[in-house]
């Protein structure tokens, strides 16, 4: 599955524990300071972006129908992983 454009759901969804620019890491359900207003990436083929963005891949149960389900099911699945 493709990236869905104009998405951005696990660019705000999800706490991410080490972010160039954001001290202590991006929390869950803030917006990546990196995040352009197109829902890109800033950071996209640049060695700044961590790893773990580069690593997530698309996935018909992560992404959903659209970009609510898909804030839905990443805001849930940090609940989950939460301590
Ligand atoms: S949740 Fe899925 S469709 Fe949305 S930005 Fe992330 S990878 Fe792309
Ligand atoms: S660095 Fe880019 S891919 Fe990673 S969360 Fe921020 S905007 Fe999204």
């Amino acid at each position: 599955m493709e990236c869905r454009p104009g998405c951005g759901a696990c660019c705000i969804a999800p706490s991410i524990s080490v972010m160039p620019g954001m001290p202590g890491g991006k929390p869950a359900g803030v917006r990546c300071i990196h995040l352009l207003d197109d829902l890109r990436c800033a950071l996209f083929g640049l060695p700044q972006r961590p790893s773990c963005c580069g690593g997530l891949q698309p996935s018909a149960e992560m992404c959903g129908g659209d970009r609510q389900a898909a804030l839905a099911w990443l805001t849930e699945l940090e609940r989950l992983t939460t301590p």
